[in-house]
């Protein structure tokens, strides 16, 4: 859809809102369809090629608006970090009812996002994040994993749930599910939870699937999430969960009052997806993700995400000193920073690692200053770096050449400004 096209469709789309609301005295007040109708009513796969608003805009209106109802999304990779850690918790505690609460414990690596140690808090349970290296692209091996079991063995400590993530949020670093899998595997009552929030939506596309590890995931994952709110075109919130045995999730959460007791829900032909989250509300964000999919198809999701993964290469193939990459790009994201090679020798030797962090600070300070361009910062080993990640719908290659100057422009001044100072 072009800005054109887009401004007549949300035209369109008040309309039909408008119309609805005329109509509303004339609606039944509730559902007049039966449970699973929908599934009947449209085809199993978003369509090849991308389709015109207006026909996506009748189907919501003819199949949609009669069945009014539910998806399987979360709000956030947060919430469906704390729902999978809560499941894989009563599993567990199911299973060794003579384990004290105190000794159990959830893993995250030391790149995991917050979520784990957030989770954490909220439930009362010790977080342990392992330690992951610069020699092994910040990934979690198997080999970290057991021996953190068999420490914690030793201490009566009793970890129940690991959080693996494809595509951490400072770089990118793909924890190797193969290893991690095989040792969850052997010990046997450990929830594998993936964090794939950023990353995830590349399965899209067949020819990433090995990198996002598809095989392993469907091999040993208990619960998958990946946010279609951040790489994937949906406007925020819309973070799917998979989880493999959805009845451990729903066995943890059940709770049903007389009020929310239907007939349907008790014969069990209809999913109460408030069994699946905190909220009891739902915000239908199934929808947004049924607009997306099919405005866009599978050839323009998939070339949105091969298209991010290109522009970020051809960032990285302008790169060249003082400008240093600090880890192998990942999908559509590089982290770099300046490290200016040719001082003088006794300048060069007093450049420490704290004073190339004050270099970097300086840059990041310009550079965010700068109203034209939007990049993070993070600390890499200790270092201070800049994150470059492509991700809008409507990059293209003359804003990377934009950035790129700009950031050399940047970086001149404060290469200048440090070397005198
Ligand atoms: C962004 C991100 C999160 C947090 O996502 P929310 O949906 O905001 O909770 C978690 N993990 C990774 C790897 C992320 O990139």
């Amino acid at each position: 859809m072009d800005i054109e096209q887009f401004r007549k469709a949300g035209y369109q789309a008040i309309d039909r809102i408008c119309d609805y609301y005329y109509s509303l005295e004339k609606r039944p007040v509730s559902s007049q369809v039966q449970p699973g109708y929908l599934r009947e009513a449209l085809p199993p796969n978003a369509p090849e090629a991308g389709e015109v608003f207006e026909k996506i805009a009748d189907d919501y209106q003819q199949l949609i608006i009669p069945g009014i109802g539910g998806g399987v999304i979360q709000t956030t990779a947060s919430d469906a970090a704390l729902v999978s850690i809560v499941a894989a918790r009563s599993v567990f505690v199911k299973q060794h009812p003579h384990i004290k609460h105190e000794d159990l414990v959830i893993y995250t690596t030391t790149e995991t996002h917050s979520l784990g140690q957030k989770a954490g808090l909220i439930l009362g349970v010790r977080c342990r994040a392992l330690k992951v290296t610069v020699e092994d692209n910040f990934a979690l091996r198997g080999s970290t994993l057991l021996t953190a079991l068999e420490e914690d063995s030793k201490r009566g400590k009793h970890p129940f749930i690991i959080v693996a993530t494809v595509g951490t949020t400072s770089s990118g670093a793909i924890d190797r599910l193969d290893e991690i899998g095989q040792v969850v595997k052997s010990h046997g009552s450990i929830w594998l939870h993936v964090d794939a929030a950023w990353a995830g939506v590349a399965l899209a596309c067949p020819e990433l699937r090995d990198t996002v590890q598809l095989d392993s995931i469907n091999t040993y994952a208990d619960s998958f999430c990946t946010n279609f709110h951040k790489w994937g075109l949906v406007n925020f919130d819309a973070s799917a969960l998979w989880v493999r045995n959805r009845k451990n999730l729903t066995d943890a959460l059940d709770i049903t009052p007389e009020f929310l007791r239907s007939k349907h829900g008790d014969e069990g032909t209809v999913i109460d997806y408030r069994n699946w989250h905190l909220g009891l509300g739902r915000r239908f964000r199934s929808l947004k993700v049924w607009f997306v999919l099919r405005s866009y198809g599978q050839e323009g999701f998939r070339k949105h995400i091969r298209q991010g993964i290109a522009l970020n290469k051809y960032f990285v193939s302008l790169l060249r000193p003082p400008f240093t990459l600090i880890t192998e790009p990942s999908f559509a994201l590089s982290v770099f920073r300046l490290e200016p090679p040719s001082l003088p020798a006794e300048q060069a030797s007093q450049v420490s690692k704290k004073s190339l962090d004050d270099l970097n600070r300086d840059f990041y300070s310009r550079v965010s200053a700068c109203p034209d361009i939007l990049i993070t910062q993070t600390l890499i080993n200790g270092m201070f770096c800049l994150r470059f990640a492509v991700g809008a719908v409507r990059t293209e290659k003359r804003h990377i050449d934009q950035a790129w100057a700009l950031l050399q422009s940047h970086a001149e001044v404060s290469i200048n400004s440090w070397i005198g100072s």
